[in-house]
Parts: structure tokens; C-alpha cells; sequence
């Protein structure tokens, strides 16, 4: 399958890793949107957050209980944002399930 975020996952494409376990990745995306910036995938492709389900539910749970041991390795200690584009009109450009992770700065509330 043609997806980047598979072919990072495998390593075939480098990333600048954050943390890593046999079922997830977090790496710094490469166009930071903030001070800090990393992206949260799980390493089996799922599309988006269409793409959850009973079967893979359990792996969203985990990606999200290591969210925010993520967010304080980073130094997050004045909070941070988690955002995951879905589809077209949320402006997904990858499409391989991953949260953003934003924060270093207080960010804008803006939404849309
Ligand atoms: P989204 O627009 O929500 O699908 O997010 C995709 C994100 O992937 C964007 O913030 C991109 O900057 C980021 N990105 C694209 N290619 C890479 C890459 N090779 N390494 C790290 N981040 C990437
Ligand atoms: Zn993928």
C-alpha cells in the first residue's frame, strides 16, 4: 500500500522519533505548526477516525493512554492540544489515523 505513514511506521521513510512501542509511533511532523509539533499513528493502517471500530478500539485506547506520557516527555507542562483531521473539508492530507500533538506556546482557539 502506498501510504507514508506505513512506510514510516515499517521505517522505510526516516522520522524524527518521540516514542515508540510495538503497536504505536510518535514522531515531530516535519512542517511544525507550533513551538512543539508531533504526530501520534498507529503502526497498523487505519484511514482515519471513519476507519475506528470494535476491532480496533482497544488501539485508540492505547495511543491515547500514552498521549499525554508523550505531551510531558515534551515538556508540556502549560497544556496542549490534540486534533485529528478527518476527511477532506477537515483538511486530512495524510490518509493513515494520527493525532496531532500541539503545544509550547498558548495556542489559538481558532477552529475553522
Ligand atoms: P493532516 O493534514 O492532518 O493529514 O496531517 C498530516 C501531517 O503530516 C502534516 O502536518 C504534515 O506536515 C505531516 N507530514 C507529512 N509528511 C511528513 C513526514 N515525512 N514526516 C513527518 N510529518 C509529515
Ligand atoms: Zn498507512
Amino acid at each position: 500500500m502506498d501510504c507514508l505513514f506505513c512506510k514510516i511506521a515499517a521505517g522505510e521513510i526516516p522520522s524524527n522519533k518521540v516514542y515508540e512501542d510495538a503497536e504505536i509511533l510518535a514522531f515531530h511532523d516535519i512542517a511544525p505548526q507550533a513551538p512543539v509539533h508531533v504526530l501520534v499513528i498507529p503502526k497498523e493502517h487505519i484511514p482515519s477516525v471513519d476507519g475506528v471500530n470494535a476491532e480496533n478500539a482497544d488501539l485508540v485506547a492505547h495511543i491515547f493512554t500514552k498521549i499525554p506520557k508523550i505531551a510531558a516527555s515534551l515538556g508540556l507542562t502549560g497544556g496542549y492540544r490534540v486534533i485529528s483531521n478527518c476527511g477532506d473539508d477537515a483538511g486530512q492530507t495524510v490518509k493513515h489515523l494520527h493525532f496531532h500533538i500541539l503545544g509550547g506556546k498558548p495556542l489559538s482557539l481558532t477552529m475553522a
